[in-house]
């Protein structure tokens, strides 16, 4: 029985590797039931680490958790029950079908006879497998290996299913499907779903609420649409045909910033951006304002504001370097 009302909770997680590497700093979240949680940061951010913690594959060094009401350092064996977990590998055996991969799972798990086979039956046609349950799996596309993976991950009726980088690997049209199909799971039997993620559109798409984690730490929280709606202002981006003076740059980019409701005007190389509480009527004024002083444009556009802008207001850094950037011994800086 749960006796938390969120799905998962999570207080001050820390956790250091050997080498002085901090995974986690303090990290807290919580989940809803029946809803979709995304965990969302950069490579090397600690998202894997939190699902570790929270699946008991490894243990914190200072902090609490609980999952479906259990807590993970009491009671490992109880959160086991309660959920299912979707690793980035595949946990399919090759050689055996989409079918027998499914009865052993459950088998495992316990059940046996005609709900067994009528919970498989439900799966396979869930995840739209159900004609090819007889081929083995190594035969599926990746998108169907997914899919199995998932069906794998559900067959005990977990109350929280984890699953880590959904769809890694996959091509656009098997992400597409994999992101309705992830979109489907929230709710029915209850289930909750937690998925971690380095992808910014799939977070935004999917997720009923995230956690921005950077650095161990969650940074952000909430509904992606709040989250944005909080920055205030559409982003307005004008390249220019050629790159100008400091001095000129300067002088450009305070005169743009001198219109009400036009702030946060940086200039650099072509790329002029700045933030506009209403994106389509600041246009005009900054075009007029280009054309006095003799700055010549490429392209203009005006953008809502993206999870990259979240990103960027409370990591200080924009996503993509974040994630392109090496992990780095020395923990949270
Ligand atoms: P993410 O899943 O967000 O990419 P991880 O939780 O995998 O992040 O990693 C967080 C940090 O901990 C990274 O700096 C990573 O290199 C480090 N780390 C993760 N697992 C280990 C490990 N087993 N040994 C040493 N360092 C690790």
């Amino acid at each position: 029985m749960s006796t938390s009302p969120h799905a998962v909770e999570a207080r001050e997680l820390t956790k250091t590797y050997p080498g002085d590497v901090t995974a986690l700093a303090g990290l807290s979240l919580t989940v809803r039931p029946g809803t979709v949680f995304g965990l969302l940061g950069p490579n090397g951010a600690g998202k894997s680490t939190t699902v570790k913690i929270l699946t008991t594959l490894a243990r914190p060094d200072s902090g609490t958790a609980t999952v479906a009401g259990h807590d993970v350092l009491r009671h490992p064996d109880r959160v086991r029950r309660a959920i299912g977990v979707v690793a980035q590998r595949s946990g399919a055996d090759p050689v055996a079908t989409g079918r027998e991969n499914l009865l052993l799972q459950g088998r495992l798990y316990g059940l046996r006879g005609a709900g067994l086979t009528s919970r498989v039956d439900d799966l396979l046609a869930r995840f739209a497998l159900a004609d090819a349950a007889g081929r083995p799996a190594k035969s599926y596309s990746g998108g169907m290996q997914r899919r199995l993976d998932v069906a794998l991950g559900l067959v005990h009726r977990p109350e929280v299913l984890f699953l880590d980088e959904p769809t890694t690997g996959l091509d656009p049209e098997a992400r597409t499907a994999m992101w309705q199909e992830i979109g489907r799971l929230a709710g029915a039997e209850g289930l909750t779903v937690v998925l971690t993620t380095h992808y910014l559109e799939e977070a935004d798409h999917l997720a009923d609420r995230i956690a921005i984690v950077d650095r161990g730490r969650v940074v952000a929280t909430g509904d992606p649409d709040r989250l944005k709606a909080e920055l205030r202002g559409d982003a307005v981006q004008v390249e220019l045909r050629e790159t100008l003076g400091e001095v000129d740059a300067r002088l450009l980019a305070t005169a743009v910033g001198e219109f009400a409701g036009v702030r946060e005007v940086t200039l650099e190389g072509r790329l002029l951006s700045a933030r506009a509480d209403d994106g389509g009527a600041a246009v005009p004024a900054v075009l007029a304002v280009l054309q006095r002083e003799g700055a010549r444009v490429a392209t203009v556009t005006v953008a809502r504001p993206s999870l990259d802008d979240v990103y960027l207001r409370h990591a200080g850094r924009r996503f993509a370097d974040a994630d392109a950037a090496p992990a780095l011994a020395g923990g949270a800086r």
